[in-house]
């Protein structure tokens, strides 16, 4: 039977006539059907994966040269523009919607052999943090049917941990790759803002707005990564600086690491976390390792922050969704524009989504604008100097990804503002715009997976790949 373990490995595989790229797409086509439960899928391609796994299997037995991602099975969040295919941001507003175009990451993949098998579920428009706030219906848990798969990229997370694809691509704006990752107990990888291009990817928050990573292990992310980094002609905000590897320190043992305190001592972090987190600490630390305690004095304000920002940004990228050109349009009769507009969006978006546009327009309109956003940015940058500072005399920062491990399905209550704060951990990356990865190291006696989150300067993404290889290899544990 067909059998993942990595990316080489596989591609070996296919080298030696082993296994071919059929084999592998019908294996998971198969896992998809069997595991339909979890709800992974928004849309799955099927029919065009077999059809392009033949032609990627007769290019290579042509021995023509192949591509870096050549036979890799891949799923999209369903908030990547791949053309002709349903792009739907898992809402009402788009629902019956077709990409005209390729994402800049889609093409690339596609340009490196890979097969998209499918688009994943998601909660609509990237916000939420469950999987919960879908027209396809709630995610589960792989590991735990009962529990919630965790979100933003809530399928793309669950189908890399049941097996359902190799690799997924997902968006983290606050938290979206590294919290479902750490929910279901697989690698999420969030690159440098602007690392990898946004064009063709829905907006959330684009001050924030990141394509990541999420992977069975950490061997898989740099190919990807290499393949959908780069700079872009059509997105201004994509780096232009090549992913290098800093000359210091020449060896691993050398670098410095800084453990948040305030993060360890916060009132609702899970007991269990904290004390793995300190063990592997205090492990470390006897066997050599440079470990210090630093804080971000500013840890109070984080999430206030963040959802005062993105929402302020949500305002302003949802106002395209008018459902004239494009998009859900109201079957109601309708009188006037002004009508058309305000039927068309109540009916459209869901309750979350709506209540993030008016709060962003709230915070948007005169007066509230100087209290709140431009407040909020001052703050932002704040931190990003502080988080700037950390990186002079450490390499890298670790801390919790979540405070908690996966919650019950259906659990969240009406009003409870605990979903927001719990992203606590992940926003810290999106403000400052460092990498940062989910290491599913750990497994709770409740039985779910949970995470170390590592985050580094942004000149410093492959030694982040480094030392997450070396944790991975001596820690995980599920
Ligand atoms: N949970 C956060 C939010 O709802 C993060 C979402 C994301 O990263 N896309 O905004």
């Amino acid at each position: 039977m067909f059998q993942f373990t990595n990316i080489p490995a596989y591609q070996k595989a296919l080298s030696t006539g082993e296994v071919t790229c059929v084999q592998a797409v019908r294996y998971y086509l198969d896992r998809i059907k069997e595991r339909v439960n979890i709800n992974a899928y928004a849309h799955v391609f099927g029919e065009e994966a077999i059809s392009r796994a033949e032609e990627l299997d007769a290019k290579r037995n042509e021995g023509k040269p192949v591509g870096k991602l050549h036979g890799i099975v891949i799923s999209i969040k369903d908030v990547f523009s791949y053309a002709g295919h349903p792009l739907t941001a898992s809402s009402k507003m788009l629902s019956g919607f077709e990409a005209l175009f390729n994402a800049t990451a889609v093409q690339r993949i596609l340009d490196e052999d890979a097969i998209i098998i499918g688009s994943c579920n998601c909660d609509e428009f990237a916000m939420g943090s469950t999987g919960e706030r879908s027209i396809y219906g709630n995610v589960k848990n792989p590991v735990n049917l009962s529990k919630v798969a965790g979100g933003s990229s809530s399928g793309s997370a669950a189908a890399v941990a049941a097996d359902l694809c190799m690799i997924s691509l997902g968006s983290d704006t606050g938290g979206s790759v590294r919290q479902p990752a750490d929910f279901c107990g697989v690698v999420g990888y969030k690159p440098s803002y602007g690392r990898v291009s946004r064009y063709g990817v829905l907006a959330y928050a684009s001050s924030f707005d990141t394509v990541g990573i999420i992977a069975k292990n950490i061997t898989d992310i740099e190919p990807v990564l290499d393949v959908i980094s780069g700079p872009d002609g059509l997105d201004s905000t994509a780096r232009t600086d090549a992913l290098f590897t800093r000359e210091d320190p020449a060896r691993e043992e050398d670098f410095k690491w800084a453990v948040l305190r305030k993060a360890l001592s916060h009132p609702s972090l899970d007991g269990e976390i904290r004390d793995s987190i300190v063990n592997l600490v205090e492990q470390l630390r006897g066997e050599g390792v440079n470990f210090e305690e630093e804080d971000i004095g500013l840890m109070d304000y984080l999430t206030s922050i963040y959802y005062v920002i993105s929402s302020a940004e949500v305002t302003s990228n949802m106002a395209r969704y008018d459902s004239i050109r494009y998009g859900y349009r109201t079957t109601k009769p309708i009188e006037n524009l002004e009508d058309l507009y305000k039927i068309s969006r109540s009916e459209g978006f869901s309750r979350e989504v709506k209540k993030r546009i008016l709060l962003g327009n709230y915070l948007l309109s005169e007066g509230n604008y100087d209290t709140y956003l431009v407040q909020a940015q001052k703050i932002r940058q704040k931190l990003i100097d502080e988080v700037n500072g950390l990186f002079t005399r450490h390499d890298f920062l670790i801390l919790p990804t979540t405070l908690s491990t996966a919650y019950d399905l259906g659990s969240a209550q009406k009003g409870d503002t605990s979903r927001y704060t719990a992203d606590i951990f992940t926003v810290i990356a999106n403000l400052t715009g460092h990498p940062a990865i989910s290491l599913p190291l750990f497994r709770h006696s409740n039985g779910m997976p949970f995470s170390l989150q590592i985050i580094a300067a942004k000149d410093n993404e492959i030694n982040l790949l480094k030392a997450a290889e070396n944790l991975m290899n001596r820690f995980h544990r599920l």
